[in-house]
């Protein structure tokens, strides 16, 4: 492990990134960050989140030491939310470096602002390549002085068709000077092979082994939980999956500390963890995770970065993840060394559940819906927890204390059931927590079927009238519970009232329909319709692009848009 310390960059560097909560340097930051300060081209290979911002950014603000008018760095990003986050994270890395200039420029935004911002003068330019190219045309940016030249993320640049944008800026720099080349890329086609031949100098090679996708083995859940009630929601569920270690997720550090007073304030053992907090204090906090003491453990996307617990059996979205990458990285923090791991997701409003399916799609999981339960259900679950819990007592035997009093309460005359019944009412919590109305919650289940996907359809000849018989009688719903049913050639379709899914998934996996074996799981239709609309075009609207830009959808839009064979590749899975 490299500290940043040990890597020779300037104090005031080190300082930001102290501030920043990084401790130790990732993999490619440690390799990285040295080959370039030393002036080496750089081929990074590596996956999304492994750090690569700092592993260029640093080295690119220590070349800028005075006022530079025109760009000394030049930062090519595939989209405008990478530049954006690009530049802010370089703002941070530079804050305790005076007038360090960073222009961001891409498409939407009105080019004369850029204009006017890149006339000032600017140290770094970090840009979409239409954009840049747009620039270069007009002679409002130059490279005459640009001594550095980053591509991050080359081989999405190149999926969206920015190769030859990317060429001529690459020839736009004086015949005479070489710029530093550096390149990251998550995957290395041809493509960019080439690329690395035409303009690179003998470039150090730094290759990252990508982080195991883990997020297949685990079980993931939603629920929608009104606006206000998470946090009773959360106390819920905890008391329901009853994990031995669990991480739950927030966005913000105010909301892991918040979050961690009001578990405790309700004697759930838990403990946050958070970029604030000096080494000594995260040490003593991972202890008590670790060793069982604290099992609730809460925290935020970067204080978790680097912390290595096998075996956590719950992880809970308590917020939604603000990138799509965290998702998974949050997930897989459970269901690792072949176990199977738990993931819940909290979520209110439409917007979250349109950002959740985004997330599906991004990842290509299932997150399955759940209900929150119901006050008869808690009422049921706290008393069988309680009986449980007395019968456990009773099997580990006569305790002498007790075993005295009870002979003095035996030996007043009261009948043993009149001192039971005395003994639960003083001992038996019935706790009902409020996290929404009843009335509302089961109105909305009515209302609200849910679709499954069953793996055989007309091929088999599957009729309606089977799917029907079958769900009745293995999950002993009504008629009623079950909606429209759609046959298809090789799958059929079947609406379920969203409060009795759970059961029908349960009791369906595995069961038989006129001697087929049924593989059952909840089907994405929004998907579906998205994907179509999205063949119309529908989801252009509100985007102003350069004219470069405007042609190449944004990657999550070409991401939508590939859930057309995402369905087969669902399809294929149930069928193994
Ligand atoms: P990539 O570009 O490889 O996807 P990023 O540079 O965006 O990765 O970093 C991913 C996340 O990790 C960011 O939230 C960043 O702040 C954080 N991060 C990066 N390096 C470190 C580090 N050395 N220690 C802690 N967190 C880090
Ligand atoms: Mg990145």
């Amino acid at each position: 492990m490299t500290k940043f310390n040990e890597l020779a960059i300037s104090p005031e560097i080190l300082r930001a990134v102290e501030e920043m909560g990084y401790e130790e340097a990732t993999a490619i930051q440690a390799s990285a960050i040295p080959a370039s300060m030393e002036g080496h081209d750089v081929l990074g290979l590596s996956n999304t989140g492994t750090g690569k911002t700092a592993a260029f950014g640093i080295p690119a603000i220590e070349k800028i030491h005075e006022y530079c008018k025109d760009p000394k760095v030049l930062i090519i990003c595939p989209t405008r939310e990478l530049v954006e986050q690009v530049a802010t994270e370089l703002r941070k890395f530079s804050k305790y470096k005076e007038g360090i200039k960073i222009a961001p420029v891409y498409g939407g935004q009105p080019i004369e602002r850029q204009i006017q911002l890149l006339k000032r003068g600017c140290a770094i330019v970090v840009g979409t390549p239409g954009r840049l190219m747009d620039h270069l045309r007009r002679h409002t940016l130059r490279f005459t002085n640009c001594e550095q030249v980053i591509l991050d993320e080359a081989d999405e640049m190149l999926n969206m068709g920015f190769k030859e944008d990317i060429e001529e800026i690459l020839k736009s720099f004086p015949a005479q000077t070489h710029p530093q080349t550096i390149l990251f890329s998550a995957t290395m086609p041809d493509a960019i092979l080439k690329i690395t031949k035409q303009f690179q100098n003998d470039p150090v090679q730094v290759k990252i082994k990508s982080v195991q996708r883990t997020i297949d083995t685990v079980d993931q859940y939603y629920y929608e939980v009104p606006r206000g009630k998470k946090t009773n929601a959360l106390r819920v569920l905890l008391d329901r999956y009853d994990p031995e270690l669990c991480m739950i997720f927030c966005n913000t550090k105010s909301m892991v500390d918040e979050l961690a007073a009001e578990l405790n304030a309700h004697s759930m053992k838990a403990i946050g963890l958070h970029g604030d907090m000096k080494q000594s204090q995260r040490d003593l906090v991972m202890t008590q995770f670790r060793g069982g003491k604290c099992p609730v453990l809460i925290a935020t996307d970067v204080a978790a970065r680097g912390i290595d617990v096998d075996n956590i059996a719950l992880v809970v979205n308590f917020d939604l993840p603000q990138d799509m990458e965290y998702y998974i990285h949050r997930v897989g923090r459970t269901g690792r060394a072949g176990k199977k791991g738990k993931a819940i997701t909290l979520i209110s409003g439409k917007r979250q559940l349109y950002d959740l399916k985004a997330i599906m799609r991004y990842t290509k999981t299932n997150i399955v819906k759940r209900l929150l339960p119901t006050s008869e259900q808690m009422e049921e679950n706290n008393r069988k927890k309680f009986i449980t819990e007395v019968l456990e007592a009773c099997n580990e035997g006569v305790n002498q204390d007790s075993m005295e009093i009870a002979n003095e309460l035996l030996a007043e005359g009261i009948a043993v059931e009149n001192l039971i019944s005395a003994l639960i009412s003083m001992n038996y919590k019935n706790e009902i927590i409020d996290i929404a109305d009843d009335e509302v919650r089961r109105y909305s289940a009515h209302f609200d079927k849910v679709r499954l996907n069953l793996n055989i359809g007309k091929n088999v000849g599957i009729q309606t009238g089977n799917v029907v018989a079958a769900i009745i009688e293995e999950c002993a719903v009504s008629a009623k519970a079950i909606g429209r049913i759609d046959v298809r050639s090789d799958f059929t379709l079947v609406d379920v009232e969203a409060a009795k899914v759970d059961i029908v998934l349960e009791k369906m996996q595995g069961a038989m329909i006129r001697g087929h074996k049924v593989l059952i799981q909840i089907d994405e239709a929004p998907k579906r319709k998205r994907s179509q609309s999205m063949r119309q075009g529908k989801h252009h609207g509100g985007r102003k692009e350069s004219s470069k830009d405007a042609r190449k959808p944004a990657p999550r839009e070409r991401r939508r848009g590939a859930g057309r064979h995402e369905r087969s590749v669902r399809k294929s899975k149930a069928k193994k």
